[in-house]
Order: structure tokens, then sequence, then C-alpha cells
């Protein structure tokens, strides 16, 4: 089973409320297959399918910041293309300081998914996982299709791990939430 990256609570809340708000800010707040694109015209990036050379069969995503333009890996899924760009806004709203950089900033693919990724590329994966499965809207669609999986994953336009992944997520979060409030109660 894949390990489930919690930050501490503070920077949870910052990174749930920053993807929550560019969903109010770009208009598509309720939607569950997020229109990625809208999002990027919002911010003002364009989105670039590149078919990968031999160089750059690893990348999964770049951004070039002085262009605005977002480069995305055109093989593979289109859900996985589709959480590569989400990721990639993360890297834009919640770690400004690479914008400073004049170089590209690259994503490459792990050859191992296994692999412990860095923190901030974690924390780019919790953006995606909030932008394209919002917790409200995760809950709404789990009820509605009564607890059917892949036609939630449907719904959202992800993979069955991601979906899997952000209920181990959010159940996880519960039960740390209950074990905090059981240590208050006690005290
Ligand atoms: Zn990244």
């Amino acid at each position: 089973m894949k390990i489930i990256f919690i930050p501490d609570k503070s920077r949870l809340y910052e990174i749930r409320h920053q993807a929550n708000a560019l969903r109010m800010s770009s208009g598509v707040a309720g939607i569950v297959m997020l229109p990625l694109n809208t999002i990027a015209e919002f911010l003002q990036f364009r989105i670039h399918l590149f078919q990968p050379q031999e160089d750059s069969q690893n990348v999964a995503g770049a951004i070039d910041y002085p262009r605005r333009i977002m480069f995305i890996n055109a093989l593979g899924s289109i859900n996985r293309q589709r959480f590569s760009i989400a990721h990639e806004f993360g890297h834009m709203l919640i770690h400004t300081e690479y914008q400073d950089e004049p170089s590209w900033v690259y994503d490459f693919r792990s050859p191992d998914p296994m692999r412990k990724k860095q923190p901030r590329e974690q924390e780019a994966d919790l953006f995606a996982a909030e932008l394209l499965i919002p917790v409200e809207l995760v809950k709404q669609q789990v009820m509605l299709f009564a607890g059917n999986l892949s036609s939630v994953a449907n719904e959202f336009q992800v993979s069955m791990e991601s979906l899997r992944y952000r209920l181990d997520f959010l159940n996880h979060e519960i039960v740390m939430q209950k074990e905090i409030f059981w240590i208050g109660f006690h005290q």
C-alpha cells in the first residue's frame, strides 16, 4: 500500500484553501469534471502537450514561467495528464519561490513509483488531489453513486488509483482529527 502523506494541519488547510480558492476565482467551484483549460486561462497560462523525445521521455511536465506555458507529456492516459496539469498548478500557487528562477522547472516521472517523493512534490500531489477531487464534492459523488468507485472516478475523470488514494487520505485525516480530539478531551 502506498504511504499516505499528510502535512501538518496548518499546511494541509493552506493547500486545501488555495485549491478551493482557485476553483472559486476561476468560476468552476462546483464542477465535478474540472475544466482545467478554464483554470489555465484564468491563470493566463497555455497548456501545451508535447510528444516526448529521447531526452524528454522522463519529463512529466514542465513550467516555462517567463513565457507562461505549461508543457505536459502527451503520452499516457488523459487521467494522468490531468493529474500532471493539476500538480503543476500546485507548484505555481503553493511554491511561488520557483517563479523567480529564470529557467524552466521540470517534473520527472519517477522510474520507481514506490520511491518516496520530495516533500515539495508530495505537496503538489496533494494540491492536485484537493483541486481535482475536493472534499465536499467527493462525499457528494460517493453518496450519489452509492459507493461505486469506478463511476465516481469517471465523473471526476481521475484514475481509480488517485480516487482510492484520495479516500484513504480523507479517512486517515478523520482518524487523526479524532485522535487529536481524544487527546484534547482527556487533558
Ligand atoms: Zn512536481
